[in-house]
């Protein structure tokens, strides 16, 4: 599973996260995600890179997930930090759940909402499956990261409609039925469990940083810092667990990438949260 940062920095989602708009935003950013909901984009376009440009813009209001998956490659574009608050599922799993869209196969054609017809079976079915792959992959590795349990954190967003925590959807579900796959969410979740077992500790340390300190258990430098990427015994540890403390630097963005180079648009955000941790406007 290859993972490609493509945030979509335009999108009112996302500067309602960098602004801390309300104290949905902070809580999201304080706590990380507590589950993952999974969605499919519910018209034939497989490829992600149609909703980065089409959702990568100032007056696109309506939506901002956490990844698309695209359909013909399988590769993961993450659309957000995995601690921001997306506008996935038009209901209060907003405030808890990480939202990730398949893309679907070009190979149907939608008669009608969650209805298709199947124009070529062969590339859809394959579509589908190189989706389905890469979605197991990705929830496994935010299962392990953020210490979620398969069989209860991960749901579709027609099992959210369901439970009163999301909008009248039917995806995934529908798509995998109208192909005749035979997926289901409870498969989904199987197949998630098992390839968190597959997943190495040092796979996981390669895409995330080491593991997160418990933060019951405070290291020898003292609390532990919500970056994985960050050794509790950094040089820079102290200050930088200063920051979060006074809620200059948050959670929502991790990872910390302590040797990545400043951009002045994180100086700037920066910039203003300790103007706000002095109390002034
Ligand atoms: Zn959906």
């Amino acid at each position: 599973m290859e993972i490609i940062e493509a945030y979509l920095t335009r999108n009112p989602c996302y500067q309602a996260n960098v602004r801390e708009e309300d104290s949905r935003y902070t809580a999201f950013q304080t706590e990380g995600p507590r589950g993952l909901m999974l969605h499919s984009v519910g018209c034939a376009q497989p490829k992600a890179s149609v909703f980065l440009s089409g959702w990568d813009k100032p007056d696109y209001d309506r939506a901002c997930v956490h990844a698309f998956i695209d359909g013909k490659t399988g590769t993961v574009y993450q659309t957000l930090p995995w601690s921001f608050r997306g506008w996935h599922c038009g209901g209060p799993a907003n405030e808890t759940h990480v939202g990730v869209e398949l893309c679907e196969s070009d190979a149907i054609r939608y008669l009608g909402a969650n209805r298709f017809e199947i124009i070529n079976q062969k590339t859809a079915l394959a579509d589908c499956a190189r989706s389905y792959a890469a979605a197991v992959e990705l929830f496994a590795f935010l299962c392990l990261r953020y210490d979620l349990d398969p069989m209860t954190a991960i749901l579709s967003h027609k099992e959210g409609a369901a439970a009163g925590l999301a909008s009248d959807h039917g995806d995934p579900e529908h798509y995998w039925s109208g192909l005749g796959t035979g997926h289901t969410m409870d498969g989904f979740r199987a197949d998630v469990a098992a390839a968190m077992a597959e997943i190495s500790p040092a796979a996981l340390g390669q895409e995330a940083g080491p593991e997160p300190t418990d933060p019951a258990e405070p290291g020898a430098a003292g609390e532990a810092l919500p970056f994985p990427d960050v050794p509790a015994e950094a040089w820079y540890a102290d200050a930088l667990r200063w920051a979060v403390e006074k809620r200059i630097v948050l959670p929502g963005d991790a990872p910390f990438r302590p040797d990545a180079p400043l951009t002045k648009a994180a100086a700037v955000v920066w910039l203003r949260r300790l103007w706000r941790s002095l109390g002034e406007p």
